[in-house]
């Protein structure tokens, strides 16, 4: 619940990177705490809200989750549209994830909006044995690009809170 006096933030988020690389698992994990082994592909548009308080705001997002468009590496205008925040994600155990990722910040930058709060997610923390893409390339493409970095997993939960309140802080510091 929204303390009193405490400002109330609507922001639309959408969440970018390959296909398979955990975008839906990160929403249901923060949405609904659960997740999947085998997640289906999402199938048409998916949109979720959630509220987050922090200290500053209470933020109301709107989560925008891609409905397997990525496929085709790009996305419509409207899905960028309005947005506040952005997140791109890709999985620790393939590199070529992390290739697309720095194309999908390509494509975010494209849509010209100085003030969006993007961050840049290394999911499947919980894959370590299989790792191919360093923390520390993460963390120098993110700062080169004026991001965040974070390394989560959907599937052990962790950081993926963490994530979310991260950026519902910089929404209301922007705001
Ligand atoms: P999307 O295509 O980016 O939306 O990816 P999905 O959320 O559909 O996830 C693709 C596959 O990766 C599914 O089988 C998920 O169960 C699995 N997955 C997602 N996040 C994680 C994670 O953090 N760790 C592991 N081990 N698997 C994950
Ligand atoms: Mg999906």
């Amino acid at each position: 619940m929204a303390r009193p006096g405490n400002k109330i933030i609507q922001a639309k988020l959408v969440l970018l990177g390959d296909m398979g690389t955990g975008k839906t698992s990160l929403v249901l994990r923060f949405v609904k705490g659960q997740f999947f082994d085998h997640q289906e592909p999402t199938i048409g548009a998916a949109f979720f809200t959630q509220i987050l308080s922090v200290t500053e705001a209470t933020v109301k997002f709107d989560i925008w989750d891609t409905a397997g468009q990525e496929r085709y590496h790009s996305l419509a205008p409207m899905y960028y549209r309005g947005a506040a925040a952005a997140v791109v994600v890709y999985d620790i155990s393939s590199t070529d994830t992390f290739v697309r990722a720095k194309k999908w910040v390509q494509e975010l930058q494209r849509q010209g909006n100085p003030n969006l709060v993007m961050a840049l997610v290394a999911n499947k923390s919980d894959l370590d044995s299989k790792r191919e893409v360093e923390n520390e390339d993460g963390e120098h493409f993110a700062q080169e690009n004026g991001m965040f970095f974070i390394e989560t997993s959907a599937k052990s939960a962790q950081n993926v809170n963490e994530l979310f309140y991260e950026i519902a802080k910089r929404l209301a510091r922007a705001c």
